[in-house]
């Protein structure tokens, strides 16, 4: 759903061998994106050698190829200073002036480099970890434990009754902003019962017909989140005042300040409106 279906990513683990086009750098500092300023937009670099640069990578990852262009993910020392007519920025900041298969290429890169960065050790026994060279993994070289990149998935849910939508405030939220609501995903729980007690704990109503609405990668810092469509089934509102600081029924044409079109967020409410302006124009 985030990607134009002309271009095409084909994810891969084993660099190729003798490479001689250009490639696509993802170069990280910390989980900042090396980016060429060319306003209003921004792209990666796009070369045979990255050491054309003359950056002094600490790591590389190969990610796979798009449209028969390799990708590598590099991470390089925070005193780094970026070239000649180039920035490193957040991925927030590049949404929308990156091209999204690159965008989404990069949010792959970030959650690689920070998972690499962070897995140095075994959890179990304290020991160096090995790269393993044929899955996207780690492994030790005393008890064999393996360490996968880490995913924490999340549910995000619209809940919608008649011509209205519930959308709540979180305390950690710019001002005025509302959005529908999301939480992790526990141990043991399926995503609809994940669903089913999201929406109890943080607003104390309940829901019925869970359908399963799209995901979305999440890299910030490392969430898949999964999306959901219910309708409201009973009880009033009794907010969770650690998370919640408000919520309401909103009908499309009194929306307040919703999420950006990065998130499922917005591709969620989008579908409501448009759902909603489908029924007015009947
Ligand atoms: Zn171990």
């Amino acid at each position: 759903m985030n990607t134009d279906e002309s271009r095409k990513f084909i994810p891969g683990i084993v660099p190729p061998r003798g490479r001689s086009g250009p490639a696509w750098w993802f170069v990280l500092q910390e989980s900042k994106l090396l980016v060429n300023q060319a306003p209003p937009f921004v792209s990666v670099p796009f070369l045979v050698d990255l050491g054309a640069l003359e950056l002094a990578p600490l790591c590389e990852h190969y990610l796979g190829q798009l449209d028969n262009c390799d990708c590598y993910a590099v991470e390089v020392v925070a005193e780094t200073i970026p070239p000649a007519g180039m920035t490193f920025e957040g991925l927030r900041q590049v949404y929308g002036r990156l091209d999204e298969n690159l965008f989404w290429i990069a949010a792959r890169a970030v959650q690689i480099i920070d998972w690499d960065r962070t897995h140095r050790f075994c959890g179990r026994c304290g020991v160096e970890l090995k790269m393993k060279t044929t899955e996207r993994a780690k492994e030790c070289p005393r008890c064999g434990l393996l360490h996968f990149p880490r995913l924490a998935p999340a549910i995000i849910v619209l809940v919608e009754q008649g011509n209205e939508l519930l959308l709540a405030r979180s305390r950690h939220f710019l001002p005025g902003m509302y959005s529908v609501l999301a939480g992790f995903v526990e141990p043991g729980e399926s995503l609809e019962e994940a669903v089913v007690r999201e929406v109890k704990e943080e607003v104390g109503v309940d829901i019925k017909d869970i359908q399963y609405f799209g995901s979305q990668p999440w890299p910030f810092p490392h969430s898949l989140m999964i999306g959901f469509t219910a309708t409201y089934a009973g009880g009033e509102f009794s907010l969770d005042d650690s998370e919640i600081e408000e919520a309401g029924w909103f009908t499309v044409d009194n929306l307040p300040r919703i999420p950006g079109k990065i998130s499922i967020a917005r591709k969620l409410i989008d579908w409501f409106i448009d759902k909603q302006r489908g029924h007015l124009n009947f």
